[in-house]
């Protein structure tokens, strides 16, 4: 079975991403020895997943794939966008995370927002990239109790749950990543 490292050692999307490539061996950053925190300074979602993605195969030699995720709220002017990860500072945490887009979301009517995900899948060619997108709506409160991130407060366009309310069955259908893994699944089943 072809191996490829997925450059993350969050559980949750590891899970996502085996169930979606059943047919391959997808291993986690620490299967493959690397517990390096892998460089995220780019300004682009595109720019830092490729940035992890090149970084594990020059040292570790092994196809990579990397993501990088954002949720772009359209009131917020596009944030926390690429910075979603540490939109409370350097010291948060998905708690705070929401807290601070709930603040800052406060009596505003127009919650339209965007989940994107960039894959860029690199074995040494040039770097390929995979998009993924799904519009929703911030929520008022926290709702649900599963997934991860910002799942609790975004409820995607045409559900009555959260993503934190959704089976990762029903997730992985529609979310952004989901969509993005579904490119590079073609990808990779086209070799
Ligand atoms: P990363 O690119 O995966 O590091 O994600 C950036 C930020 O978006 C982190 O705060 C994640 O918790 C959050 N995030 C990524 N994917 C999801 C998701 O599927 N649901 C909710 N939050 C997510």
């Amino acid at each position: 079975m072809k191996k490829i490292v997925f450059a993350t050692n969050n559980l949750n999307k590891l899970k996502e991403v085996r169930e979606a490539l059943p047919n391959l061996d997808i291993v986690s950053l620490s299967q493959i020895q690397c517990f390096d925190e892998l460089p995220e300074e780019q300004d682009s979602l595109q720019g830092n997943a490729q940035q992890k993605a090149e970084y594990v195969f020059n040292r570790f030699g092994v196809p990579c794939f990397a993501d990088d995720t954002g949720l772009l709220i359209n009131a917020l002017g596009g944030d926390p966008g690429v910075y979603s990860a540490r939109y409370a500072g350097l010291e948060c945490d998905s708690e705070k995370n929401m807290d601070l887009v709930l603040k800052n979301m406060t009596n505003q009517e127009e919650r339209s927002a965007l989940f994107k995900t960039v894959i860029c899948y690199f074995n040494g060619n040039g770097p390929r990239f995979f998009e993924g997108e799904v519009e929703g709506e911030i929520l008022k409160e926290r709702t649900g109790d599963d997934g991860f991130g910002y799942d609790p407060i975004f409820r995607p366009i045409g559900y009555d749950l959260s993503f934190a309310q959704m089976s990762m069955e029903t997730k992985n259908e529609i979310s952004h990543r989901g969509r993005a893994v579904k490119k590079l699944v073609g990808f990779l089943q086209s070799m």
